[in-house]
Order: C-alpha cells, then structure tokens, then sequence
C-alpha cells in the first residue's frame, strides 16, 4: 500500500493519500480544495489514478476538494447517506465496503459530530474523520451534533478495534501525527480512562467552543461537495 499524510495548515487538516501499489489507484481521505494542485502533483508523481474522494463528515472548518478533483480527474466522491451532500457520486451507509484496487475500506457510521459523519477502516488503521481526534473528540454543539451520539459511536464503533489499530483523525493542533485506539482508551481526557457517557456529555456541555472562521463559507459549498451550484444540480 503507498501511504501519504498531508498537513493543510490553514485549518489544522489532515488528509490522506491511499493507493494500491499493483493497480495504481487511488483514493484521497478528506481532501481540502485549496490543496487541489498539490495532490495532482503528487498524484501524477507516484503514478496514480484517483478514483475516488472520501468525506468523513461534511465540514464545516473548509471547502472540500472533492469536486475540483473530480472535475480535473474524474474521480468519484463519496459521503454518507445523511451527510447532507446529495450531490455525491456515492452515499454510503454504515458497513459498506469499499475497493480500491486490492486496498479494501469498511465504512463505519459514527455520528454525533453531525449525523453523517463516518470512519473510514482498513486493517491496521482508522481514518476517524472528526470522531475521534488524538486527546479529543469532534465538538458537538452544532451540525445536528450529539454528545451523547458520539460517546456510543466512539464506544461501540471505534474502541471495540484492535487496541493496536492506527488512529489517523481529520485534524490535529498539537502536531501530533497517529496515535493508536489503545492509546485513546487509555489516555483520552474527554472519553478515556473509563468516563462515563453523563460525564462526557456534561464535560461536552460546558465547552465554550469560538464560531469556526469559515464556516459560512465551507458549510454550503460542502453540501454540494465543494463545487458551484451549476456544476452540481441535479
Ligand atoms: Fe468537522
């Protein structure tokens, strides 16, 4: 498997570049529309074909890059069904699979930092999207989020992996690259060490989070996968 993490540091977004050495295609976790000609930099690169782009949620931090590079690539998007983005290619629901080649990525539904959000999981990792953050979690406070929600998901969803499974979340602030579902269980101040489901949603409660610096821009460009009303209708 050829593997990329790539840092947009206006945003603190992570994105991930995964291909299958034998076929040549590839996938892009996450892309960020700004960063639109560096991935076809480092696609044309490494000698791959992107066939798809892989929301974990519909952002609300910045515009996607999913339909800038369906345009020049053709590649196809995909989101999960309640996300809110209808004008992807493909809506997933919870335990889809997806193929990349010979790379095989299960879809899991774990809402609660909006109800559409999903980890993406492949064997030994686990693209967590906003879920699960490394020492956090997603906010919950708008974006249909639900503490609660995101409590069970992350319990039933994501700490029933493998402890040593690779966690690759949508954001870091601290520069932290990976860390590991062992790691969270353990350590996570938010829902490690055995913290209750009423004391993560008082704790998520009492959050003073500041309003996102662009999310009147990116919230309704990501409802139509990053792109322009006209190339989207229908
Ligand atoms: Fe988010």
């Amino acid at each position: 498997m050829i593997f990329r993490q790539l840092f947009e540091p206006d945003t603190s977004t992570y994105s991930y570049l995964l291909a299958c050495e034998r076929s040549r295609k590839a996938c892009l976790i996450d892309p960020v529309a700004s960063e639109t000609e560096r991935y076809v930099a480092l696609l044309g690169e490494l000698n791959l074909r992107l066939v798809h782009t892989l929301e974990t949620h519909v952002h609300a931090d910045h515009v996607t890059g999913a339909a800038a590079l369906r345009e020049k690539l053709g590649s196809k998007s995909v989101v999960h069904r309640d996300a809110g983005a209808l004008c992807a290619d493909l809506l997933v629901t919870d335990g889809v699979p997806l193929q990349v080649g010979g790379l095989e990525i299960e879809v899991r539904h774990t809402p609660g930092h909006t109800n559409g959000c999903v980890s993406y999981v492949m064997v030994d990792r686990v693209f967590t999207g906003d879920a699960l953050l490394i020492g956090g979690c997603g906010r919950t406070d708008f974006q249909q989020g639900d503490a609660g929600q995101l409590y069970d998901s992350i319990a039933t969803k994501l700490f029933t992996l493998p402890p040593d499974t690779l966690v690759y979340p949508a954001h870091d602030y601290q520069g932290n690259t990976v860390s590991t579902i062992h790691q969270e269980m353990a350590k996570n101040p938010r829902l490690g060490g055995g913290r209750s489901r009423e004391e993560f949603i008082a704790l998520m409660a009492e959050l003073k989070l500041p309003y996102p610096k662009y999310i009147d821009q990116a919230l309704p460009a990501n409802r139509i996968c990053g792109g322009t009303p006209s190339v989207c209708q229908g």
